[in-house]
């Protein structure tokens, strides 16, 4: 098959580049991600297959009982794919990566605008690495996100996104059971009990 190369317009790069590689990731690009990534406060970015992740009706049941934002933001159900739809999306990928951070206060657990702004750096810093891996030619990468979208104090839904450029779906709304999806990538994680142990983030990259 005729391999597919794209001139990028950004002034003074002239070298092509080519989508679908389809060869996973180079150890050059993940020193590149690394780079960007801690400027966000992402410190482990795990490239794994797609097939690890494990995707249950379950998952759903967390997000319909037990959580404010189901109904109520853009980013979670039911505004985004159902499970039939996330098994279709999934199988149409091989390799993915997975974005870890850490935050180790006492105030994690509140509504605090200290929490929000970590929040949107993670956020942020997921959404930027899935373009930066754009413009390296992964054309199909496209984000899963840690935790409902905060880039707005209150969203808008059911009215338009203020900023539909940056919204994506989370992990959750995936129906991705992470803890098992962990397991199978062989990182042990555990529910934080107490107020000084160490919350984790983990947002996925949908890569190729
Ligand atoms: S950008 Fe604002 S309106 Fe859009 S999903 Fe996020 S919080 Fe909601």
């Amino acid at each position: 098959m005729k391999k597919k190369i794209v001139y990028l317009p950004q002034p003074g790069l002239r070298e092509p580049v080519s989508f679908r590689s389809n060869i996973g990731i180079s150890s050059e690009t993940l020193d590149l991600l690394h780079k960007k990534g801690e400027q966000y406060g992402l410190e482990t970015i795990l490239p794994f297959r797609v097939n690890n992740i494990v995707a249950a009706q379950w998952v759903n049941l967390k997000c319909r009982y037990g959580c404010s934002q189901y109904k109520a933001n853009w980013s979670c159900p039911p505004a985004t794919p159902d499970l039939n739809e996330v098994r279709t999306i999934l199988s149409e990928y091989s390799t993915a990566l997975m974005l870890v951070g850490s935050q180790n206060r006492n105030d994690f657990y509140k509504d605090s605008n200290r929490n929000r702004t970590d929040q949107v750096k993670y956020w942020k810093g997921t959404v930027s690495l899935e373009r930066m891996l754009f413009l390296q030619g992964y054309d199909k990468a496209i984000s899963l996100v840690s935790g409902a979208c905060s880039l707005c104090k209150k969203c808008a839904y059911p009215q338009a996104c203020r900023f539909p450029m940056e919204k994506r779906p989370t992990v959750e709304s995936f129906y991705i059971d992470l803890v098992g999806t962990l397991k199978n990538l062989g990182i042990d994680t555990k529910v934080a009990m107490e107020l000084h142990e160490t919350f984790k983030y983990y947002s996925v990259i949908l890569l190729d």
